[in-house]
């Protein structure tokens, strides 16, 4: 029996009110963000490093002084593929400053989408192997700062150049693969809401390898795989199923709203959209 979920249950993923891309959403600034979700009785915030620039610290402050937990930091740069930094000991440097600024924010795990397909490679198995490598040779740097690492698995329609680890399954292996307690699993609805192996993949998981739970919904006729995301309700996501997996696993940490949609919710006032996040999240998750 999943428990009932209330407003302290949920954080914002500011993703949510357009930040993440320029000429998108209202443009509040992090206080404001900080004051809407206090007001709200959220549990938490997650980051974006854009917003931080070199201000990480402060606001990591700011939040906890609302009485709010630093639920994560999105996102570790791209370790392989497309858009990856051009050399080994440069992925692993960019990645160590990611680490640094997650520690100076005090977030509880920074989000690690992985990158795409390694040029001139097919399949995913090669990009899975040098993942495997570069994430084993940034993971002891994560643990000295105590950072803990959520390798976030995407739907399978990114693995050409957003993430070639598309699958809990694979995601489990390079945990079990690699051993070390400051990597874990972020699972996300929209990224593993077709996936019904997911509640028996979860149980090769330790019950504290689970990062995090990012909430929304899968639209039937999306029309856009990066940027149309739904409003939790609104889809065909098993969301209260996909939370049973994961908290059935010991899970405990807050649920986070993540919800790219450039032509819906980042248009709307921010109020409303937090507001309707709140509700829906007590009703439909
Ligand atoms: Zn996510």
């Amino acid at each position: 029996m999943l428990r009932k979920l209330d407003s302290s249950d949920l954080a914002l993923n500011t993703a949510t009110l357009g930040h993440i891309l320029d000429g998108h959403g209202a443009g509040w600034s992090p206080s404001q963000v900080i004051d809407a979700c206090a007001a709200r009785g959220f549990g938490g915030i997650t980051w974006w490093r854009r917003e931080l620039g070199d201000q990480a610290l402060q606001i990591g402050e700011q939040t906890r002084a609302a009485g709010l937990r630093v639920s994560g930091l999105c996102r570790a740069p791209f370790l392989v593929g497309p858009g990856s930094a051009a050399t080994r000991s440069a992925v692993v440097d960019d990645m160590r400053v990611a680490i640094d600024q997650c520690a100076a924010l005090g977030a509880e795990s920074l989000t690690v989408v992985v990158g795409g397909v390694v040029e001139q490679s097919r399949g995913v198995q090669p990009s899975l192997d040098q993942l495997t490598d570069i994430l084993a040779a940034t993971v002891t740097h994560a643990d000295q700062c105590d950072v803990r690492l959520g390798l976030e698995p995407l739907h399978p329609v990114y693995a050409g150049n957003r993430s070639c680890l598309v699958s809990v399954r694979d995601t489990i292996d390079i945990l079990q693969q690699i051993a070390a307690p400051a990597l874990g699993i972020a699972v996300d609805v929209y990224h593993v809401w077709w996936d019904t192996s997911l509640d028996s993949q979860l149980q090769r998981l330790d019950a504290t390898a689970i990062f995090g739970l990012h909430i929304c919904d899968w639209l039937a006729d999306t029309g856009d795989i990066l940027l149309d995301r739904g409003m939790m309700g609104d889809g065909v996501a098993d969301i209260p199923a996909i939370r049973a997996a994961v908290e059935g696993r010991g899970y405990q940490g807050l649920c986070e709203v993540e919800i790219f949609s450039a032509n819906d919710w980042w248009k709307r006032p921010p109020d409303e959209v937090l507001d309707t996040a709140l509700a829906r999240f007590v009703s439909c998750c």
